[in-house]
């Protein structure tokens, strides 16, 4: 099965609204390959900015995170209804950071999963171990949790709109990268998981991204591999010569 690569782009809470446009731009300037698919996970507040400044190219753009409800008296929440009305195509759903910091469990994480597709929402949904989680040798069974927990009550429909990020926490930011070999085998796995659950043709349709400290030096490689359809990636995503190296990729 031949599946479409994703660049997805994390930037995270970084940029000034001048700094996100001119991003926006230079990244618009790409030849993006045609079996390639280019995401930017812009901060809430410049998505309009960022639609103008890409609009007539195939990139689409993610939220970093959504709430679980529709509406309703949350100040400060951004709901995915809002998104979708905003011709948002993509959520980030249940990146470590949100875990560590926000305390997003996969209880959470299934709601807002949820919430995300009933609005029409693509939802990318992040996993992956601490280190002393992979230390202990545990790191598959810690992803099939979260996958459990947080996706895998969904019907075969409803997880084809999914898009499943591996990120082991310890090679996020931090310069260190899951060596390919790593990389392959956790997407195996995880493939492995979708394949009994769902059996092998959806499996086989669903995009795994790899996130952990991609660069232009290590992308092709860590792609290249059978169950690697892409990356996630934080850091190197606020380059535009660096996010396009990764997109050609
Ligand atoms: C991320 O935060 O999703 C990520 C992968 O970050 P980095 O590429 O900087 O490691």
């Amino acid at each position: 099965m031949i599946r479409k690569k994703i660049a997805a782009g994390n930037w995270k809470m970084n940029n000034t609204q001048a700094e996100a446009i001119q991003l926006a731009r230079q990244l618009a300037t790409t030849q993006i390959p045609e079996d390639t698919l280019v995401i930017l996970g812009v901060p809430f507040v410049y998505i309009k900015d960022v639609q103008s400044a890409i609009s007539g190219t195939n990139i689409e753009i993610a939220a970093q995170n959504c709430h679980q409800e529709l509406s309703g008296a949350f100040t400060g929440e951004i709901s995915a209804s809002m998104l979708a009305s905003m011709d948002v195509k993509y959520v980030i759903l249940g990146h470590s950071e949100r875990r560590e910091y926000f305390e997003e469990s996969n209880e959470l994480l299934a709601k807002k999963t949820n919430t995300a597709l009933s609005q029409g929402l693509k939802v990318i949904f992040c996993c992956g171990e601490a280190l002393p989680v992979r230390e202990a040798g545990s790191h598959v069974a810690h992803v099939k949790t979260q996958l459990e927990e947080g996706l895998f009550h969904l019907s075969a429909d409803d997880l084809k709109n999914v898009v499943i990020a591996y990120e082991p926490i310890w090679a996020i930011g931090t310069g260190v990268t899951a060596s390919s070999d790593q990389a392959q085998e956790m997407h195996r796995e995880i493939r492995a998981l979708l394949s009994n659950k769902y059996g092998t043709d959806t499996a086989d349709q669903m995009h795994i991204l790899y996130g952990g400290s991609v660069k232009p030096g290590n992308a092709s490689e860590l792609f290249s591999q059978l169950d690697v359809d892409g990356g996630l990636v934080g850091g190197a995503s606020l380059k535009a010569e660096d996010f396009k190296a990764i997109i050609l990729a």
